[in-house]
């Protein structure tokens, strides 16, 4: 399961940044482009097993998904595709292969649980 995998390095990743080993986390943020090849809630499930026992147990975690911006060198135009996206401009038809945005995968931050 990928989204596993992506989940586990997340964690990983977090806990590396953490101020100290005591710390818990109280919210996570993260941003997924819709071209990243995850899916939102399978991710969501995935930190369940993949927190456990970690400083990110029970952390909440929010998700943002991002949609496809691309080019359009006709138009000198950045447009947002629909989904499923299509790379082709709505304006004149013609072919966008430059993707702007929509293959993100990224902490955006973390909140921390005060402590007792
Ligand atoms: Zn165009």
């Amino acid at each position: 399961m990928h989204e596993l995998s992506i989940a586990v390095i997340i964690v990983e990743t977090v806990e590396e940044n953490l101020p100290s080993k005591e710390e818990k986390v109280e919210k996570v943020f993260l941003k997924i482009g819709k071209l990243s090849g995850v899916v939102k809630d399978a991710l969501l499930f995935s930190f369940e097993i993949a927190a456990k026992d970690s400083q990110m147990e029970n952390a909440v975690v929010e998700i943002e998904e991002l949609p496809v911006i691309v080019f359009c060198d006709s138009c000198e135009m950045s447009l947002e595709l629909g989904d499923p996206p299509i790379f082709r401009c709505e304006n004149c038809g013609e072919a966008t292969p430059k993707i702007e945005q929509g293959k993100e995968l990224e902490i955006v931050s973390v909140e921390l649980k005060n402590k007792k």
